[in-house]
């Protein structure tokens, strides 16, 4: 249920409510907005009467949340969520560039991809120090070392650190070095580790299981907002599906599902979702074109040697022409300039 306040309903209505729906044994969720002052109400485990509360001073509605997902749905919050990382903020008209390497490698690697994409027109930076493989014998990550080696591409480029933490423990490192916790594809409904990284004080990137329905995505985004972290970026990053020609389909028409359904910004992964460097390119500008707040692609430098996704990463200067695309697109999209450039 979603309680929305009068205009002008003071500090002490909104307590009164949120003491109410804490008597009834449920959760209350403030939600400032710029047009109204709203509560959501979760943990509720059948319909509440709506009377309970239209009778209180300062309350306008209460109005039953249609969807499985309450929190992350624009039922219960219209705004676009903006997400603030470092300087940067991601959503809400804006177009952000994550670029960088699929894996830390050495300290050269990462220091020098690091120059060449914020060269090249990137707003922060992805590399994983802890890498989900499918094959145990496949390079994991250089864990610690790799979250240290960021922190100094950091210091370096100014570009804040994107990169995934596969469990709890890794979830503590990544925190304490990164700037967005990235939740891969394969952890997308690992809920305790949702849970966990709901409780950090840093955004998290949540990418889409590869089996995932849009309806499961949110549900997993759920977890995210219920524990308390409202910086949330859905990643879209391909499915599976009987297509051949890719390692996954990249599914773009969830873009304005997604914006119509929740209010959380939605970045897209056409690396991860194509398996081709050639294909990168021409998905990013089509997710830009869709309506997507973000995308985040690998870039390397010697793709041939790269320890992990070496044939969708793409060479630096491929990557320098796109961001340069899709600069220019973004303005002739009305997207914000200040956030573009
Ligand atoms: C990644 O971004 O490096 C990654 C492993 O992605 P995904 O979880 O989407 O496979
Ligand atoms: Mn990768």
């Amino acid at each position: 249920m979603l309680i929305v306040m009068r205009k002008g309903s003071s500090p002490q209505d909104v307590q009164r409510v949120l003491d109410l729906i804490e008597q009834l044994g449920f959760r209350g969720h403030a939600i400032a907005g710029t047009e109204r002052q709203a509560i959501g109400i979760t943990g509720n485990p059948g319909p509440v009467d709506p009377a309970l509360f239209e009778l209180l001073p300062g309350v306008a509605q209460a109005l039953p949340v249609t969807r499985p997902f309450k929190l992350v749905s624009r039922e219960l919050k219209p705004d676009d969520t903006v997400v603030a990382v470092g300087d940067r903020r991601l959503g809400g008209g804006g177009f952000t560039i994550i670029a960088g390497p699929c894996a830390v490698e050495s300290e050269d690697q990462i220091l020098s991809l690091a120059r060449m994409v914020k060269e090249g027109g990137a707003h922060m930076l992805r590399g994983g120090a802890f890498k989900p493989r499918t094959s145990p014998y496949s390079f994991q990550g250089l864990g610690e070392r790799a979250l240290r080696l960021l922190a100094r591409a950091r210091e370096d480029t100014g570009l804040p650190i994107v990169t995934e933490a596969v469990d709890e423990a890794s979830l503590e490192l990544v925190e304490s070095y990164a700037d967005v916790i990235q939740i891969g594809a394969r952890n997308m409904q690992n809920f305790a580790l949702l849970r966990r990284a709901g409780r950090s004080k840093l955004p998290v990137l949540l990418k889409r299981g590869m089996s995932a329905s849009l309806e499961d995505f949110l549900m997993s985004a759920e977890y995210l907002l219920s524990e308390g972290n409202g910086n949330v970026i859905l990643c879209e990053r391909g499915i599976r599906t009987f297509s051949q020609h890719s390692r996954f389909t990249l599914d773009l028409s969830v873009i304005p599902v997604v914006r119509r359904l929740s209010h959380l910004p939605i970045v897209v992964d056409p690396s991860h979702g194509t398996g081709h460097r050639d294909r990168v390119a021409p998905m990013a500008r089509a997710s830009l074109a869709a309506g997507a707040d973000g995308v985040m692609v690998e870039v390397h430098a010697t793709p041939d040697r790269a320890l992990s996704d070496g044939p969708q990463a793409l060479l630096p200067a491929q990557f320098t022409t796109l961001a340069a695309e899709l600069r220019e697109m973004a303005l002739v999209l009305s997207r914000r300039p200040e956030v573009v450039s």
